[in-house]
């Protein structure tokens, strides 16, 4: 009988741990997800933020650009919005990678042109996101569009960061870089699939030197500056600091506690994991 009540135990331990869970990490951080704000930076670009990761509709006198479709009704409300600005003009979709929140809304671009980048196989991108999400276009290194005066740049990590096949926007007149999740302004990354966190150090070092960036617009989280950037760069200096050196792994998770996480799955927690998991591999 003692072993039934231990097992019951045990139950209702991990109930009450997964409702407290849920209640204080897993619902705020859906509903944080979800809300989305629209900004009219100036005359030709809006920022829908949120409601999945972070887009932008840029606009000229020929062709509108999109720079990830969201999901959920996110995705619809910025479509309604692309269709009021776009009209009649020729649509363009960029796709940062393909996770859902960032590729959700493509479905609703039937007819027109969405680029992602090109490491992934159409397999690929069918088993990890689906078909209806497809890109017509695979972007394998740098690509420029010319958009009325302005031109904005294409770039494709070329190495595993967030994913296998990361793509960043520049848009020159502005200095703006869209970063997509290789850049997130206060949030811990998630590491899942081939996400690398040698690739994040990589990109986040290598991007500042290819373009002269003043505005940030990260995958999640706030607009800002270049100090995006040098955060989550220091975050994976830490992180590595952390992995390697256990005496100061308290201190420096610490550190970034107002940072938008959740345990194990994004935390910096799990980014030591992942820095130690391929240390092993080496
Ligand atoms: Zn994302």
């Amino acid at each position: 009988m003692k072993i039934f009540k231990w097992i019951g135990i045990i139950i209702l331990t991990l109930i009450v741990v997964g409702v407290t869970a849920y209640f204080a990490y897993v619902r705020p951080f859906m509903k944080k997800m979800e809300e989305t704000t629209v900004v009219q930076y100036d005359k030709e670009l809006t920022l829908v933020l949120g409601g999945g990761g972070n887009s932008g509709i840029l606009v000229s006198d020929s062709l509108v650009v999109v720079i990830d479709t969201k999901m959920h009704e996110a995705a619809d409300l910025l479509f309604k919005k692309v269709e009021e600005l776009a009209g009649n003009k020729p649509i363009i979709v960029i796709n940062t990678h393909f996770h859902p929140d960032h590729t959700g809304g493509n479905k609703f671009y039937k007819g027109q042109t969405i680029i992602a980048g090109g490491n992934y196989t159409k397999e690929f991108w069918i088993g990890e996101a689906d078909e209806e999400s497809l890109p017509t276009q695979w972007l394998k290194d740098r690509m420029d569009i010319k958009m009325g005066d302005d031109t904005i740049t294409l770039i494709n990590i070329g190495r595993n960061a967030h994913t296998a096949s990361d793509v960043v926007v520049y848009l020159h007149k502005r200095k703006m870089l869209f970063g997509g999740d290789v850049i997130l302004n206060k949030q811990a990354p998630v590491f899942m699939g081939v996400a690398d966190p040698d690739g994040y150090l990589y990109a986040l070092d290598m991007l500042p030197k290819q373009f002269d960036i003043q505005k940030i617009v990260p995958g999640h989280g706030a607009v800002g500056g270049i100090e995006i950037i040098t955060n989550f760069r220091q975050y994976f200096v830490d992180m590595n600091t952390a992995a390697n050196d256990d005496s100061k792994k308290d201190e420096l998770v610490t550190k970034y506690k107002d940072w938008v996480q959740m345990p194990i799955f994004m935390s910096p927690g799990a980014t030591i994991s992942a820095i130690k998991k391929k240390a092993q591999k080496k």
